[in-house]
């Protein structure tokens, strides 16, 4: 089965991004929304990625999307890690909020099925000590497909 690293740097919000880790601390995913042209960034910044506007506003995705590409980590970065391998790193695409792209983990007992296109679902997780967005296949059954 596949874990979340639990050894992994806590979040160090800044003026930038502490609207997005107040939300995970409310078990909300949102996502930046640039008030000038509309588009959607999952990663906050300070300027928008197309107009370069700095007006933002938060919305909530339902965290539901698909795979837009994985990688297994097999060899920990960090000695830190060496006791999480293998774990799943994950781009989910978001099927909201303008199909934004989000750097996640995948995790449960079907994350080592991963393929690109797959639906996934957030879930929650706060075993690092703070509350984490992950995500899981939402297309296997109980036995795990
Ligand atoms: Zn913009």
């Amino acid at each position: 089965m596949m874990r979340a690293p639990t050894q992994v740097p806590l979040p160090q919000p800044d003026a930038v991004s502490e609207p997005f880790w107040a939300g995970c601390g409310e078990r909300r995913l949102l996502v930046q929304r640039c008030l000038k042209c509309g588009a959607y960034q999952s990663t906050p910044r300070a300027m928008c990625r197309i107009c370069r506007a700095t007006d933002f506003a938060w919305q909530e995705s339902k965290g539901e999307g698909r795979v837009f590409t994985y990688t297994i980590v097999c060899h920990p970065p960090s000695s830190a890690l060496k006791d999480e391998v293998p774990y799943v790193v994950v781009v989910v695409k978001l099927n909201d909020c303008g199909g934004a792209l989000l750097i996640s983990n995948l995790v449960g007992e079907a994350a080592e099925k991963v393929a690109v296109d797959r639906p996934v679902r957030l879930l929650w997780d706060n075993k690092a000590g703070a509350w984490l967005p992950r995500f899981e296949l939402a297309d296997v059954g109980a036995g795990g497909r």
